[in-house]
């Protein structure tokens, strides 16, 4: 391995360490689905190799469902961002934590012990046991209790989806002892964040947010140690869920300006979070002590009405694209969690979560305010009508 670099010059020089010497400045997009062999008995031997350990294939590629030369790039530069030996990138989020269950189940260890609130169809999935696996959803205090022998991973977000409740992921850590622990890092990045150097084996990404930055595309990571990679890249030869290389990419350009994204969108979001907070239309905003991009807050009006009159932010799911964004959790995000579930954890029916984009943030303001004025100014009219029936 190289000498470890500072994150800003990893993020546009990592996955790309050869394109100089290889005489190209932009890297290389291969959309091949098979390679070219005319050393069938060497081919088997990288087949055999990867059916033993899962390492990427020594020498040419095989097959586009091993391995991408494109994506691969991304998958070394998002490992080293994160500060892990190895990446694994699949089509989507969901497909991501898909092969991480399917890793720990196929060795038998089905039990996954979860903190809520993680991101709505995470807990859908384990919750309603899609993949065969059976979740304990516990307090962080509670973990080390709630650990059996058939426990294969521990799982947790921090800042979490979407109320942006943070958890202390060294204690956490300590508390999981042997068993794997998988933080979810959407919400910090590595830029805010890298919580292998806290403790934990896995980390998740939705690449679909922050990594490519854009909203034009859709991809899951995770990083980790090489062996548990090995079994990731065996789980999503058999099952598929590949990341496309136009898609890698995009993802890996997408890195280039996290840093710069990141910290932009957070300085907006600290200036929001804070007019917001000294807001009387704001009942309650919560804004992660590690910063970061998103804000959530709750609204004495309804909530809907926000929704509903904004113009310049988006109203759409998602988040962490260069344009600002809001949505309804209880609505849309968390809508598949079950109500008193998703209650419990903390996300209101009157939450709002905003993913703070890279606008001039008092044309953000003007439009947050004039459409919390609509909301607070409809609740009053409502109010009022009920007054005056009595
Ligand atoms: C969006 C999201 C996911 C799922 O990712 P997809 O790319 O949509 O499959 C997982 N975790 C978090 C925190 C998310 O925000």
């Amino acid at each position: 391995m190289p000498a470890p670099r500072a994150l800003a010059t990893e993020a546009v020089h990592a996955g790309r360490d050869d394109l100089a010497r290889q005489g190209v400045h932009a890297p290389p997009i291969d959309l091949s689905t098979t390679y070219p062999s005319y050393d069938s008995r060497g081919e088997a031997a990288r087949i055999d190799a990867f059916a033993a350990d899962g390492a990427e294939p020594e020498g040419p590629p095989v097959y586009g469902r091993l391995g991408n030369p494109t994506v691969a790039r991304f998958e070394t530069a998002l490992a080293r961002l994160e500060g892990t030996e190895s990446a694994v990138a699949f089509a989507t989020g969901m497909a991501a934590l898909s092969a991480v269950l399917l890793v720990r189940n196929a060795m038998g260890l089905r039990h996954v012990v979860a903190v809520r609130p993680l991101y709505g169809c995470s807990d859908h999935l384990l919750t309603a046991g899609l993949l065969g696996s059976e979740v304990t959803w516990v307090d962080p205090a509670g973990i080390a209790d709630a650990l059996r022998p058939d426990t294969g991973l521990v799982m947790v977000e921090s800042p979490a989806n979407p109320t942006l409740a943070e958890l202390d992921l060294r204690a956490v850590a300590h508390a999981c002892g042997s068993v794997p622990l998988l933080a979810d890092n959407t919400f910090a990045t590595p830029v805010l964040q890298r919580p292998v150097e806290q403790g934990a084996r896995l980390v998740l990404h939705s690449a679909t947010k922050y990594l490519g930055g854009h909203g034009d595309v859709m991809g899951g990571v995770v990083a980790c140690d090489e062996e548990f990679a090995g079994r990731l890249r065996q789980v999503r030869f058999a099952t598929g869920g590949v990341l496309h290389p136009l898609a890698g990419y995009l993802l890996l350009r997408g890195l280039s300006t996290l840093p710069v994204r990141v910290r932009a969108a957070s300085s907006n979001a600290a200036e929001l979070a804070g007019r917001l907070a000294a807001d009387p239309r704001v009942t309650c905003v919560h804004y992660p002590r590690i910063g970061g991009a998103m804000v959530a807050f709750e609204v004495a009006g309804d909530p809907h009405d926000v929704i509903a009159s904004v113009r310049l932010i988006t109203p759409a799911v998602s988040l962490g694209s260069v344009d600002t964004l809001i949505q309804h959790p209880a609505s849309i995000s968390h809508r598949i969690v079950d109500a008193d579930d998703r209650r419990g954890a903390g996300v209101s029916d009157r939450l709002l979560r905003l993913s703070v984009g890279l606008e001039d943030v008092e044309d953000l303001w003007a439009d947050l305010d004039r459409a919390l004025g609509t909301a607070s100014g409809r609740g009053r009219v409502l109010r009022e009508a009920a007054v005056a029936n009595g």
